[in-house]
């Protein structure tokens, strides 16, 4: 139950956190794949922990989106992810993070879709998941450009899901919660203000980046074939 043999996956913005918590589980499943990120020590690293492949990426440019999605083949399974955009007050958003964010966060899925898609559908197969951010369902005050762009990234799947549903292909989000990978940690270093934070989650503690990645593998499986333009929230009933 639940395997991904013969299967390939890209997963990008997988050098560590949740991206590379859900190539874990890919491989472990057992699929072949390629994981992307920007700083080629760092991946190799991680790539040679799970037995992926790798390919120096950064999504916010189309050449290497396009390079990424070359090296990894024909893709089956489509893990879109990247860092977060930087935090702020709404008023105080410039055009250069807007530029940025729109670039980083929603046109790296547009493109790294556009360049699986084609071969998903001609397969009759494919599985697209993006990661985006429990603040689709609750807008966080200090980071704009994420509420905004995420539930672009969230409504384009859901579209796309309309027009390719009967090709075999799904496309679904996944939106973590507070989750305790080393960016969360260092953010949250002060013991007594990540007490607090945790405090405000019903489940009275962080997530593990394995809980969003297993949510992630389980829709890239052939049982989940009927769960489409769908957004699944793994975030300890904070957002409830
Ligand atoms: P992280 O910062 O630990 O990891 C991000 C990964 O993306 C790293 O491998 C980094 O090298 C890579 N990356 C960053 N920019 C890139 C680019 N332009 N091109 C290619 N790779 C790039 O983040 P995380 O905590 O694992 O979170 C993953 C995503 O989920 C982020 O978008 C984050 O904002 C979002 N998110 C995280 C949390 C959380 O609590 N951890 C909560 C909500 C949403």
């Amino acid at each position: 139950m639940f395997r991904l043999d013969g299967r390939r996956a890209l997963v990008t913005g997988a050098s560590r956190g949740i991206g590379l918590a859900a190539a874990r589980q890919l491989r472990e499943l057992g699929a072949e794949v390629t994981i992307a990120a920007r700083q080629p020590d760092e991946l190799q690293a991680a790539a040679e922990r799970i037995g992926a492949r790798w390919v120096r990426a950064d999504v916010s440019r189309l050449a290497d989106v396009q390079r990424a999605v070359e090296a990894a083949g024909d893709v089956d399974i489509l893990v879109s992810n990247a860092g977060g955009p930087p935090p702020g007050m709404p008023s105080e958003v410039d055009e250069e993070a807007w530029a940025t964010g729109f670039e980083t966060t929603f046109m790296s899925t547009v493109r790294l879709v556009d360049g699986v898609l084609a071969g998903m559908r001609g397969r009759g197969w494919g599985r697209i998941v993006a990661i985006t951010s429990l603040t689709v369902r609750r807008p966080a005050l200090n980071l704009p450009v994420s509420n905004a762009m995420r539930a672009a990234v969230t409504n384009h799947l859901r579209t796309l899901a309309l027009e390719v549903a009967s090709d075999g292909v799904t496309c679904n989000t996944v939106a973590p919660g507070f989750t305790a990978t080393e960016r969360l940690k260092r953010l949250h270093s002060d013991a007594q203000e990540a007490r607090r934070v945790q405090e405000s989650i019903p489940a009275k503690r962080f997530g593990d980046p394995a809980e969003v990645a297993a949510a992630i593998a389980f829709l890239a499986t052939d049982e989940a074939a009927y769960i489409n333009g769908q957004e699944i929230v793994v975030d300890g009933a904070y957002t409830v």
